[in-house]
C-alpha cells in the first residue's frame, strides 16, 4: 500500500519560486540588489558562534526592538519565518475545510496555495481595470464562510495601492468577528499622496480584526534569512502563538533582524534610489507605449494579457529574468540603474502588434 496521504493536496500547485541563471540579471523576486550592511553581517557572524543552542523561541529581543519602533506593546507582535508562514499562520488559526479566504485577484501567489493547503476555499475578487483593489466587491463578496481577507498593499504583482478612506470604508463594512490580514511587504516603499495616506497600526488600534503583516526580506534585505512580523490584538497573537513552529525564527535571523533595526535610518534612506528608478522605468515603459499602472513598490506591473510569457521568455534570452503570470502580465523588479537599462533596452526592441 502506499502512503495515505490527503488526496485534495495533490490538487495544489507548487509555488513557483523566481529563476536565474548565472550571468543573468535577476529581477523577478523583488529582492535589494546589495547585501546585508557590515553591522548587519557583523552580528549574523556573532551569533553563528552560539550555533550549537536553540533560538529564543520567544523572540524576546527582536520583539521588544519592534515594539519600540512600532510604539505598540510586545504583546501585540508575532514574529515568524518569513511573513508567508504568518499569512499560512492566519489562515490555519482562522479557517476550517470548507471555510473561506476571501482576496483580491491576481495578488499574492501564496494566499490561494495557503488556503487550499488548509482545506479551506479561495474566493478571489478580480481588481479594478487599473489594478487596484476593488474593496467594495470584496466587502459584497464577504459570506457567513469568509474568515479572513488578506489585502496586499502595495499590490504584489501589480504594484498598486488603495485610498486610504476606501480602506477605512472596507474596515467598517467587515464583521468584527472576520480576520483582516493587511500584507504590507512593500510599505517601505510607498509614497503616498495626501488621499492615500494611512497609519496602519493607528487602524490596528480601532479595528480589533485588523492584523498588519511586515517583512524584513525586502526593503531590509533579508529575504535569504526569512524573518517576517504580524501586529494584532491579543486573540489573533495568541492564535498565531499556538500554531507557532518551535524554533522556526533562527538564531542569526533574530540577530540580523534586530541589527537592521538599529540601522533603520540607513537602511530606509535606500529605498529612494528605487522610488527615483520606479519613476525612471514607469517612465520609459509608458514612453515605449507600454501599460504600466501607477507602482508604489519596488516592482512596476505590464499589463501583457497573453503576451506575457512569451515577453519573459525572450527577455532570458536578453539575460534578464522577470516573472510571467501567463495570460496576465508581467512583473518586473526594480533593480540598479544599469540593470534597469538593460531591461529597458530589452523591452524596447520587443516586438508588439
Ligand atoms: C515578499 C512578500 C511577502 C514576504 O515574504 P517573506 O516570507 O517575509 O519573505 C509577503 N507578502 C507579499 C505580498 C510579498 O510580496
Amino acid at each position: 500500500m502506499t502512503p495515505r496521504i490527503r488526496p485534495d493536496l495533490a490538487s495544489v500547485p507548487a509555488y513557483v519560486p523566481g529563476r536565474t541563471f548565472p550571468g543573468a540579471v535577476k529581477l523577478a523576486s523583488n529582492e535589494v540588489t546589495f547585501g546585508p550592511l557590515p553591522s548587519v553581517a557583523r552580528a549574523i557572524a556573532d551569533a553563528a558562534h552560539n550555533l550549537n543552542r536553540y533560538p529564543d523561541n520567544g523572540m524576546v529581543g527582536l520583539t521588544e526592538a519592534l515594539a519600540k519602533k512600532l510604539g505598540v506593546p510586545p504583546d501585540a507582535i508575532q514574529t515568524g519565518c518569513g511573513s508567508v508562514s504568518l499569512c499560512q499562520n492566519l489562515i490555519t488559526i482562522t479557517c476550517r475545510p470548507g471555510d473561506e479566504v476571501l482576496f483580491a485577484w491576481r495578488s499574492f501567489e501564496t494566499y490561494p496555495l495557503a488556503t487550499r493547503v488548509v482545506g479551506a476555499t479561495p474566493v478571489q475578487v478580480p481588481l479594478t481595470g487599473d489594478r487596484v483593489h476593488d474593496l467594495e466587491a470584496m466587502a459584497d463578496a464577504i459570506t457567513e464562510r469568509t474568515r479572513l481577507i488578506f489585502v496586499c498593499n502595495p499590490n504584489n504583482p501589480t504594484g498598486t495601492i488603495v485610498e486610504a478612506q476606501a480602506l477605512v470604508d472596507f474596515l467598517e463594512k467587515v464583521p468584527s468577528d472576520v480576520v483582516v490580514a493587511l500584507d504590507e511587504a512593500y510599505v517601505e516603499y510607498v509614497r503616498p499622496s495626501e488621499t492615500q495616506r494611512y497609519d496602519a497600526i493607528e487602524l490596528q488600534r480601532r479595528f480589533a480584526n485588523l492584523v498588519v503583516l511586515r517583512t524584513f526580506s525586502k526593503a531590509y534585505g533579508l529575504a535569504g534569512l526569512r524573518v517576517g512580523y504580524a501586529v494584532a490584538d491579543d486573540a489573533v497573537i495568541d492564535g498565531l502563538r499556538r500554531v507557532h513552529v518551535p524554533f522556526s525564527v533562527n538564531s542569526l535571523a533574530q540577530a540580523a533582524a534586530t541589527a537592521c533595526l538599529e540601522a533603520d535610518d540607513e537602511l530606509l534612506a535606500r529605498t529612494e534610489a528605487v522610488v527615483a528608478e520606479r519613476a525612471r522605468v514607469s517612465a520609459a515603459l509608458k514612453d515605449l507605449g507600454y501599460p504600466v499602472p501607477e507602482s508604489q513598490a519596488n516592482f512596476v506591473w505590464l499589463d501583457l494579457g497573453d503576451a506575457a510569457t512569451d515577453f519573459a521568455a525572450a527577455a532570458i534570452e536578453n539575460r534578464v529574468v522577470i516573472r510571467p503570470f501567463a495570460g496576465d502580465g508581467v512583473r518586473v523588479t526594480i533593480g540598479d540603474p544599469e540593470e534597469n537599462d538593460l531591461f529597458l533596452r530589452y523591452a524596447q526592441t520587443w516586438r508588439r502588434d
